[in-house]
């Protein structure tokens, strides 16, 4: 009897140590980066902020779009992407460095310091990871920075995703609209220079030297696997 009652209060139990911890990270994350650190409850937290970072990337914005922080309020859209790395460990460490490496990335190393990174990392199993809270600025995709929430899939390819991914890719996405209604738009990177899509009127950069780089991730069939993911399970269609 005993022991059923505690099978019975254990997922209880687990759910509530799951909301501790969280709420402890929570509080963690907000001491390093101010008050209201914005968290996805589904993803395990790997942040790569620290004050330099944070640092960097009000340069960035300040460079780029005009902006005196590296605050991200109000989202409108979401970029999906992936890393073009086979591994989420792999992965994770080409994120990590505060600074950009600009041997590796001397094409856009005029653009800033900062090293790139988007918010979230899915991994080929689905599962989610958060390298940023969502009110950071992230460095993932020219123009829309300001305003985009980036999604990386671990992956060589576009042939390399794996339905996990798109499946984990989507009901993140969901979860973000919920937590942000300003989020209007959904864009594979490789549609970041479409002016002819909608998402196109938020495009900024303030520095006429800072060139568009050309992008394939993460390709088409990846997107409309999302789309109709998002379509089919929650009604929810973005804009392009
Ligand atoms: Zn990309």
């Amino acid at each position: 009897m005993e022991n059923d009652s505690c099978r019975l209060s254990n997922p209880a139990r687990t759910f509530r140590l799951s909301a501790v911890a969280l709420l402890l990270v929570s509080v963690i994350l907000s001491g390093c980066l101010g008050r209201g650190a914005v968290l996805d409850p589904r993803a395990t937290v790997r942040s790569v902020f620290d004050d330099e970072r944070l640092r960097l990337t009000a340069d960035y914005c300040r460079t780029h779009y005009g902006l005196d922080s590296y605050r991200l309020t109000e989202p409108e859209m979401v970029v999906v992407h992936y890393t073009a790395i086979p591994t989420l460990e792999e992965s994770s460490r080409f994120f990590a460095p505060v600074t950009l490496d600009t041997v590796f990335r001397k094409d856009i190393s005029s653009g800033g310091k900062v090293n790139l990174s988007a918010h979230y990392l899915v991994d080929r199993d689905g599962a989610v990871f958060q390298l940023a809270p969502d009110d950071v600025v992230c460095r993932h995709t020219i123009g829309f920075n300001y305003t985009a929430i980036g999604i990386e899939n671990v992956g060589r390819n576009a042939a390399d995703l794996t339905e996990a991914q798109a499946s984990g890719t989507a009901d993140l996405i969901s979860r973000l609209v919920t937590r942000h209604p300003s989020i209007a738009y959904l864009i594979g990177h490789y549609q970041y220079r479409d002016s002819g899509l909608p998402h196109y009127r938020l495009f900024r950069e303030d520095d006429p030297g800072y060139r568009l780089t050309v992008k394939v991730d993460p390709g088409p069939s990846f997107m409309a696997r999302v789309r109709a993911l998002l379509r089919e399970r929650y009604g929810l269609v973005l804009q392009e």
